[in-house]
């Protein structure tokens, strides 16, 4: 699960971790209210004006802005509210900004120029740890860094049996050139971070910049957060950080009814049970000339209900000219699965792409008898390669 920056920088600052303080705001009224409660808090006469959505890239895209005074914070907050931002990361459709972060001015001058640099905590799969990536070259896009300068990243893996060291923290606020108080700041700073990246079960942290400001303190300006779904369950007060807002709407529906549905660009809606044959599926789709719509894996348990709600979502993507339902009857029988569809496509009405069904396994002959009696526009198939035709057929019409 994603979750804002500024929730993000809520969950930092309860273990300790040094952030660009601020607060959120939803109309610009608010947010001159909130920018002034901020001076008083931090004596800030300068704000950063946030757009908060579920994408990094906002300070390219136009949703980072500096405001001197607080007509300036209810300008720019009016020019970022209920903007289409674009960013590298959201699309060409971008995503609408609903809330904005009000922060303090950290870039202040001082004794010694702000420095940026790039933290992230997260999971390395092939070691089985997690890793800590550090790099000087804060601020920017670390793809472009780990591509053309991949010597400035610096990793620190953590062993999962006796956790962060300390000489590790070291080692990192060391390759990064600190020195002085801003050294132990940073030492703090990391083990604080990663105290918190596992007490959240987090999957991954990335707080690009981490500033060092003129005055020496290490601070989070940017905070990325991704929580793993998994150990929700064990976090209530984080798991109502979810901003449904953020995410597809059909795949929020598709939640209701626990189907695992993805949403992707192509033209061929298709409902599988099972993962692995849902991703085959969508090989067999591109093998017939057509491109996946979804990814969408019914479950084992497949019935009436399912079949119909996973229809409604499908049909609900404009894009979708035919559908794929390829069901393999391990636990559930094909010819219930057929009687599913048939009800489901008679409950919703006039379906108006064409349907090919495969059913294979247990009762997969009275399934597919089920299908081609019913007299609906739907074609079924047993065998693999017999869907792939159909849906080669299929497709020649659309
Ligand atoms: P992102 O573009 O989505 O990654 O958003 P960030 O939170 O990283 O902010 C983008 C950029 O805005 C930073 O890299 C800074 O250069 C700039 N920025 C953020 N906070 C401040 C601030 O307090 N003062 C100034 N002058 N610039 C800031
Ligand atoms: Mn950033």
């Amino acid at each position: 699960m994603n979750i804002h920056e500024y929730q993000a920088k809520d969950i930092l600052k309860r273990y300790g971790v040094r952030i660009q303080e601020g607060i959120v705001a939803d109309t610009p009224d608010k947010a001159v209210e909130v920018a002034r409660e901020l001076n008083i808090k931090t004596g800030t006469k300068w704000f950063v004006v946030k757009a908060q959505i579920h994408a990094g890239g906002r300070g390219k895209g136009g949703g980072v802005k500096l405001a001197k005074n607080y007509e300036d914070v209810r300008e720019k907050s009016g020019q970022i509210l209920g903007m289409q931002l674009v960013t590298h990361q959201t699309g060409p459709e971008g995503k609408k900004v609903h809330k904005v972060l009000i922060s303090e001015d950290v870039y202040y001058p001082g004794a010694s120029e702000p420095k940026e640099f790039y933290l992230a905590i997260l999971m390395d799969r092939t070691k089985g740890c997690n890793v800590i990536m550090a790099s000087t070259e804060g601020g920017m896009d670390i793809e472009e860094v780990a591509a053309h300068s991949p010597e400035k990243i610096i990793k620190e893996w953590i062993d999962p049996r006796v956790g962060l060291q300390g000489f590790q923290a070291r080692k990192i606020a060391f390759a990064l050139g600190l020195e002085g108080d801003a050294f132990k700041e940073m030492v703090k700073f990391v083990s604080s971070l990663y105290k918190a990246y596992i007490d959240t079960d987090a999957s991954q942290f990335e707080i690009n910049p981490v500033l060092k400001t003129s005055d020496n303190k290490i601070l989070a300006v940017d905070a990325k957060v991704n929580l793993d779904d998994n150990a929700l369950f064990r976090h209530p007060d984080l798991a109502e950080m979810r901003d449904i807002l953020e995410e597809d709407p059909l795949e929020v529906e598709a939640g209701h009814f626990n189907l695992n549905y993805v949403k992707l660009d192509g033209n061929i809606g298709c409902m599988v049970n099972g993962a692995g044959l849902a991703m085959a599926t969508m090989d067999l789709i591109k093998l017939s000339g057509g491109e996946p719509a979804n990814f969408l894996d019914v479950g084992g348990g497949a019935n009436a209900k399912t079949v119909e709600a996973g229809f409604r979502i499908i049909l609900k993507d404009p894009n979708v000219k035919a559908i794929l339902i390829n069901i393999f009857g391990g636990i559930v029988r094909c010819d219930r699965v057929a009687t599913g569809i048939v009800e489901a496509y008679k409950a919703i009405g006039n379906i108006p792409v064409p349907i090919v069904v495969r059913l294979q396994g247990t009762n997969a002959e009275e399934g597919a008898k089920i299908i081609d009696e019913s007299g609906l526009q739907v074609h079924s198939a047993v065998q693999l390669k017999d869907a792939a035709d159909r849906l080669k057929d299929v497709l020649k019409g659309v």
